[in-house]
């Protein structure tokens, strides 16, 4: 068989390729229905505030199980995003999220929600966060937004003129994944956000010795006048040495990996005793 292949033949590539292929268009089609089947859900993870030891906001994490099999959201975002199906899921889960903070019983912390910048740009977003607002009974000042940094590239004005509608109604935003993108501090300066998260990298390069990043972040943030939040951390080295850098709000596997809407209260319980001895 080998032999018979031309010299720069692509075949060599061909196999991989279109087992590539034939696995996004699978998951695709699966994710055309995964609303109607029932297979999306959603995980909360705690955000903790560095001083004072208070739940500061839950970060709602979208999770699919495809065939008995959980796909990364990694994976399957993107796919939604480029098959036009981003908003219908995007609408899921703001809708999801908001109905269980408006249930929570046990904190008032608010709801962070990640929406793609596809779906931010949607013509009909601002309204359906309206219903959603509405049909939930969720206070705006507790719904956060998280929009991913690197998306402010293209199209600036018509983002800013969705930031700004969503900021009128008391609803924050956080800047995701902050200095992985290519946004300028210009556009940065631009546009009305509370919140900067620090992207998991950059608090996994503690290990090596570099915080340079983050100390940069911690002043970028506190010029804008806006809290900075810092995800990914495991160890309680990395908590110390990030409270000690001013960073406001802590999220990783050392306090919750992110866990089912009915595992939180018995979390929250548990926290609150933890941290009032
Ligand atoms: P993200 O918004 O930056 O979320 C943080 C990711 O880091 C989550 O991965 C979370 O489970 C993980 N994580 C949190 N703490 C730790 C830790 O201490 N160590 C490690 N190794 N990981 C930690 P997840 O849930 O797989 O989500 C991946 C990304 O998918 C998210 O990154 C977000 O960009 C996207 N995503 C998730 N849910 C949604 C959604 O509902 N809508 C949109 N548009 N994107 C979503
Ligand atoms: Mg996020
Ligand atoms: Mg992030
Ligand atoms: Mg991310």
């Amino acid at each position: 068989e080998q032999k018979k292949r031309k010299p720069g033949s692509y075949a060599v590539y061909s196999q991989e390729y279109y087992d590539a292929l034939q696995e996004e268009l699978m998951l695709r089609d699966g994710l055309r229905n995964a609303i109607a089947n029932n297979e999306l859900s959603l995980c909360y993870q705690p955000i903790i505030e560095a001083e004072g030891d208070a739940i500061w906001s839950v970060e709602a994490l979208l999770r699919w199980n495809f065939d008995g099999k959980p796909v990364s959201p990694a994976v399957f975002i993107p796919l939604a995003e480029k098959s036009g199906l981003i908003s219908d899921i995007g609408n899921w889960v703001l809708h999801r999220a908001c109905i269980d903070a408006a249930q929570w019983q046990f904190t008032r912390a608010s709801v962070s929600v990640n929406v793609s910048v596809i779906q931010l740009m949607d013509d009909s977003f601002i309204s359906s966060l309206d219903k959603v607002l509405l049909s939930s009974g969720l206070a705006p000042e507790r719904l956060h937004i998280e929009i991913t940094e690197s998306v402010f590239a293209d199209n600036q004005e018509k983002v800013l003129a969705q930031i700004n509608a969503v900021k009128q109604r008391n609803i924050q935003i956080s800047i995701d994944d902050f200095g992985t993108g290519f946004s300028s501090l210009s556009q940065l300066q631009s546009l009305s956000f509370d919140h900067i998260k620090i992207d998991r990298a950059f608090v996994q390069n503690l290990e090596e010795g570099s915080d340079t990043i983050i100390r940069a972040t911690v002043f970028i943030a506190k010029e804008f006048r806006c809290k900075t939040v810092a995800e990914g951390i495991e160890t309680q080295a990395h908590a110390e040495r990030l409270k000690s850098m001013g960073v406001d709000c802590l999220q990783g596997y050392l306090f919750a990996k992110p866990m089912t809407n009915n595992a939180l209260p018995e979390w929250c319980k548990q926290f609150a005793k933890r941290t009032k001895n």
